[in-house]
C-alpha cells in the first residue's frame, strides 16, 4: 500500500473512532451514598460501637464496590470521614448534583434488646406508631444543629404534630424507591441472616427532601448483642456492602437497560483483624521455626466429648491454619458455619481452662468469645456445662 494512503487511512480510522466513542459516551448515573450521623452526632449506641462508625465504614465499602465495578456510575458521598453533616445539607448535596439515586445507611436501636433485624425505608406516611418512632429518632439528628429551626421549615421532630408536614408529600419517585428497597432488602437478609423486618414507610427528613428515588437502610440493631457483634466486624461490613451493591446493580440494570453482573468482579478484601505485617521472609522464617513448637504433651480428658474453645475470627475466605496471623494463638482450628470460616483457639475440657485462653486471646482479638462443642456439634456453653454434670 502507498504510504500516503496508509497514513490517510490511519487518520480516518482514528477520526471515526473518536466520533464513534463520542457518540457512545453516556451521561454517568450518579448515586449518592449517605452515611448517617457523624462528628458530634454519634447516632445510636451499641455496647461497643457507635452508629456513625458502622454507617461510614459500610458506606465507604459500598462506594468502593460501585466505583471499582460500575464504569458508568459516579459515586457521591455526603461524608467520607467522621464529620457532622446537617440533614438538610445531605439532601442538598444530592439535589445540586442532580443525582439519580440516594442511599442512606443507618443502624437501629431499641429499648428491647432482643429486637433485631434489617429494614429498608422509603419516604411516606407512617402506618404505625413504631414506624413513626424510627423516623423521629433519625430526624432528631437535626436537633444537633445550631440553628436547626431555620433549616427545617419549623419542623420539630419531637412535636406530636410534626409528621403533618409529610402528609402533603407526594412522591414521584416512590415506585422506583420501592423497587430498589425490595432488591436491597432481599440481598441484605439473605446475606446477614438477620430477621427480615421488611420494607417500611415513614417521614424521614433526608428522604423527604431529595428529588430522586431514595432509600434508608437500617442495617441492624446495635442494641442487640448478636446484631452488634455482626455489624461491627469488617468482614461482615464487606458482606453487607456487597449485598447493597447487588441490590443497586439489579436496580441499575432495570432502570438503565445495562447488564452489569450483580456479583462484583472486583470484590472487597477484608482487612480484619488488624493483620500483623508479614513479609515473605517472615513467612519463610516461620516455616523454619515451626518444628520447634512443642506439641502439648499432657493428654486432655474430655468428659462426655464436651470441648470448650475460644472463637476469635470469622472470615468468608478460608485462611490456612499456618498463616502468620495465627502465630501467637494456641491450638488454632476452624469450622464452617453460616457461610463463614470461624477460627478457634484452644480445645479445653472445661470452661475455666478455656476462659484462661480467652483472656490471652482477647489481648490480640478483643472480640473473642467462648464457644462449645459436643463432639463435632456446636452447642451453647450452658449446654456444655450441663453435659459435664451428667
Ligand atoms: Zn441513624
Amino acid at each position: 500500500m502507498n504510504k500516503k494512503i496508509g497514513l490517510l487511512l490511519c487518520w480516518v480510522i482514528f477520526f471515526m473512532g473518536g466520533v464513534l466513542c463520542g457518540q457512545t459516551e453516556q451521561k454517568p448515573f450518579k448515586v449518592v451514598i449517605d452515611a448517617g450521623h457523624g462528628g458530634h452526632d454519634s447516632g445510636c449506641l451499641g455496647a461497643r460501637s457507635k452508629e456513625k462508625d458502622v454507617c461510614l465504614s459500610t458506606a465507604l465499602k459500598l462506594g468502593k464496590l460501585i466505583t471499582d465495578n460500575c464504569p458508568n456510575v459516579k459515586v457521591i458521598y455526603t461524608r467520607k470521614t467522621d464529620v457532622f453533616v446537617e440533614l438538610y445539607r445531605r439532601a442538598q448535596i444530592a439535589n445540586t448534583n442532580k443525582a439519580d439515586l440516594f442511599i442512606s445507611i443507618h443502624c437501629n436501636a431499641a429499648e428491647n434488646h432482643s429486637a433485631g433485624g434489617t429494614e429498608t425505608w422509603v419516604m411516606g406516611l407512617h402506618k404505625s406508631e413504631a414506624n413513626l418512632a424510627v423516623a423521629r429518632t433519625e430526624n432528631a439528628a437535626m436537633l444537633k444543629e445550631k440553628n436547626y429551626e431555620n433549616n427545617y421549615e419549623g419542623y420539630n421532630p419531637n412535636s406530636p404534630e410534626a409528621s403533618i408536614i409529610f402528609s402533603l408529600y407526594s412522591n414521584a419517585y416512590l415506585s422506583n424507591s420501592i423497587l430498589l428497597a425490595n432488591k436491597v432488602q432481599r440481598n441484605m437478609v439473605s446475606t446477614n441472616h438477620f430477621v427480615d423486618r421488611g420494607i417500611k414507610q415513614a417521614g424521614f427528613w433526608v428522604l423527604y427532601k431529595v428529588a430522586m428515588p431514595s432509600i434508608l437502610i437500617e442495617l441492624g440493631f446495635l442494641s442487640n448483642l448478636e446484631n452488634e457483634r455482626y455489624l461491627i466486624q469488617d468482614a461482615n461490613q464487606n458482606q453487607m456492602a456487597t449485598a447493597i451493591y447487588k441490590g443497586f446493580v439489579e436496580y441499575y440494570n432495570t432502570v438503565t437497560n445495562h447488564h452489569l453482573e450483580s456479583t462484583p468482579a472486583t470484590p472487597l478484601v477484608s482487612t480484619e483483624p488488624a493483620e500483623t505485617p508479614s513479609t515473605v521472609t517472615e513467612n519463610e522464617k516461620e516455616k523454619e521455626e515451626k518444628p520447634v513448637i512443642t506439641p502439648t504433651i499432657t493428654e486432655k480428658k474430655f468428659h462426655n466429648d464436651v470441648h470448650f474453645k475460644v472463637q476469635f475470627l470469622s472470615s468468608p475466605k478460608k485462611i490456612a491454619l499456618t498463616d502468620s496471623k495465627f502465630r501467637n494463638i494456641p491450638e488454632v482450628n476452624c469450622y464452617f458455619e453460616n457461610s463463614l470460616w470461624k477460627y478457634t483457639a484452644g480445645d479445653e475440657p472445661t470452661q475455666a481452662e478455656a476462659s484462661a485462653i480467652l483472656k490471652e486471646v482477647k489481648k490480640l482479638y478483643p472480640d473473642a468469645f467462648l464457644i462449645a462443642f459436643h463432639g463435632d456439634k456446636k452447642i451453647t456453653v450452658a449446654e456444655a456445662n450441663a453435659l459435664l454434670k451428667k
